[in-house]
Formats: structure tokens, sequence, C-alpha cells
């Protein structure tokens, strides 16, 4: 049964794990990610821009490589993509620090409270980055 719409061509498709496109754009898509991860690896941090008119991809499929974190902004991105919960800028995957926390805090049976922990200091370090743009972030 097809129940997904597929993000690309908007076709809907028989979802089989989490792909967010159908068969006929997948392979499509690997190719673009591809070059992409290509270009990135030669010019890090380029600009959104650059990528886009370089490799003729589109600006939604640059957000959504952010957001499945594949992809990751540098510097300032001036809310290119924000946290799905509060609206903070982020520069990659759906949530916030704060928000990915609090998520998880809550999961956590009991809330164990250990909060004000390490997480204070986010936002403060992409300062130190003078350059901005789109990293090709390495899957750990
Ligand atoms: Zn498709
Ligand atoms: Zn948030």
């Amino acid at each position: 049964m097809a129940n997904r719409e597929c993000v690309r061509c908007h076709r809907f498709f028989e979802r089989v794990a989490f792909e967010e496109v159908c068969p006929v754009c997948f392979p499509i898509e690997e190719e673009e990610f591809r070059k992409i991860k290509e270009y990135l690896t030669v010019h890090p941090g380029a600009s959104s821009n650059e990528v886009m008119s370089v490799i003729g991809v589109s600006l939604k499929s640059i957000r959504r490589y952010l957001k499945e974190e594949r992809l990751e902004i540098v510097g300032d991105n001036k809310g290119f993509i924000r946290c799905e919960l509060c609206g903070r800028p982020l520069n990659s995957g759906r949530f916030c620090d704060g928000c990915y926390k609090e998520g998880q805090a809550l999961r956590a049976k009991g809330f164990s409270g250990s909060l004000g922990g390490p997480f204070d200091k986010y936002g403060e370090e992409t300062r130190e980055k003078s350059k901005k743009g789109i990293l090709y972030r390495e899957k750990s």
C-alpha cells in the first residue's frame, strides 16, 4: 500500500524503512548527495547558494539533508533551519540541544533533573568559527 508521499516528486509510495523519497527518486538523491559531499570535501564551508548553483540541488533538499544531519552549517546560519519545537536556529538536525535533551529527559521515566549541564554553552562556540557555509558531516 502506498503510504508515504515522496518529498521530491510527491508521488505516493510504499515506505519500507524511514526513507523520505520513492524508489524512483532514491538513486537520484543518492547521486545528488554524492556530488554535494564531493563538492564540500573540496570546498568545505561553501555557501548554500554555491552548492545550489554548482550541483543544481534545490534549497529544499539542502534543508532536508541538514535536518537529516547529513550536512551541517558552520557559522551564523540566520535561521536557515530551526528547531522544530522552539524555533531556535540550528546547524543541523531537527531539534536544538535544549529540546533534544528535554525530550530525552521526558522520555526517561522520572525526569531525573540533571539540567544545567554542559548544554549551557550552546550557541556560543559557533562564534569561534569565522567561516560560514555548509559542511559535509561525517556520520559517526
Ligand atoms: Zn519520488
Ligand atoms: Zn528547541
